[in-house]
């Protein structure tokens, strides 16, 4: 049986989440120990437990430790069950990571499904809504599977009570992705989104967006978010090439001005376009497993982060994947991974 050390890499959430999905679809068996264990509250917290538990439901799985603040579970699937499910964060804790969990065996389930999830849809170290509908599920959905998602209500943090749906049309085989190039920029966008706070806000960071980046106003755009329960502030910046989509994002927090929010999100933005690199940091280690899933494929990408190497150890002890990282200077690193031979 695989044993995990939950401590080891980035030892998050995210080395969970990448081995709940990766035993969903492989149907191995697996236990993970010492989750979370540096972290300042240890073990499952409210949203790694949703996504134990979605993964239970959708796997008909056998599993034990699943209670909060746990740091070790048994998990053990059945069969895939694709339908119609329902998942509640409870919390602002992120809708979009319960999501990241289930997704790649539903990609391959055998039949179609729907997913509502409910709690924080933009928070911070995590997919935020906006990034997920225009720059991952464009990717997945080019190895054939075909998803749509629709943001029905924005939870921002700390208040959460977002909620998304997503529909999962499996297809049969999955093609291999490559993404070498970037190609021309051909289309930039930033929205600010401002709910419940002052408009000057929204209105502060595009500023500083039009003078730094020195972008046009027809580039720039204000939303103000009605439906949300709570207050927020998120700044999206989309970067739209021939070949991908990347989006960054600036989270407004109580305390931190706009220009501060702004500046931090036009470095990310910087950084990138620095590069030759067409796929960011993020995107990278989101796209390991569906990559694997469909058999391989070659990805240039920026540094690699430790969610990256970590999602690639997990990934070897489930499938037999070689991954390869390939310094090729400039800030370009290629990632490719393949069936071991
Ligand atoms: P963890 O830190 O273990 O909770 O995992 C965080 C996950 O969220 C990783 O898959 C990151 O790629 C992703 N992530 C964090 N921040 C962002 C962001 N601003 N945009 C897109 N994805 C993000």
């Amino acid at each position: 049986m695989i044993t995990i050390d939950g401590s080891y890499g980035e030892g998050g959430g995210q080395i969970l989440r990448t081995s709940l999905a990766l035993s969903l679809v492989t149907g191995q068996p697996f236990t993970i120990e010492n989750i979370r264990a540096g972290r300042k509250k240890p073990g499952l917290m409210r949203q790694h437990l949703t996504a134990v538990n979605a993964a239970t439901q959708i796997g008909n799985a056998e599993v034990s430790g699943n209670q909060i603040g746990s740091q070790q579970i048994f998990f053990e699937p059945k069969e895939i069950r694709p339908g119609s499910y329902r998942f509640a964060v409870g919390t602002a804790g992120s809708t979009t990571l319960v999501m990241q969990t289930v997704l790649p065996a539903l990609m391959v389930a055998d039949g179609p499904s729907e997913l509502v999830i409910e709690g924080g849809t933009h928070n911070p170290y995590a997919p935020p809504f906006d990034f997920l509908q225009k720059a991952f599920l464009p990717l997945i959905n080019r190895m054939g599977v075909k998803i749509t998602a629709d943001l029905e209500k924005p939870g921002f943090y700390p208040a959460g009570g977002g909620c998304f749906s997503i529909h999962i049309e499996p297809c049969g085989k999955l093609s291999g992705l490559e993404i070498i190039k970037r190609g021309e920029i051909v289309r930039r966008k930033a929205t600010a989104y401002v709910s419940k706070i002052p408009d000057h806000v929204a209105k502060r960071e595009l500023k500083v967006i039009a003078k730094k980046l020195n972008w046009d106003k027809e580039f720039l755009f204000i939303e103000e978010v009605k439906n949300s329960p709570g207050p927020g502030n998120i700044l999206t910046l989309e970067i739209e090439s021939e070949s991908i989509t990347e989006v960054f994002t600036g989270f407004g927090e109580y305390g931190v001005r706009a220009e501060q929010v702004a500046a931090s999100t036009i470095k990310d933005v910087r950084e990138y376009l620095a590069s030759e690199a067409p796929v960011g940091r993020y995107l990278a280690d989101q796209l390991i497993v569906p990559v694997a899933l469909s058999g391989g494929g070659k990805i240039r990408t920026l540094p690699p982060t430790r969610h990256t190497t970590t999602n690639i150890d997990v990934l070897v002890q489930f499938l037999n994947m070689d991954v390869r990282l390939n310094d090729l200077g400039n800030h370009v690193w290629e990632m490719e991974i393949r069936r071991q031979s």
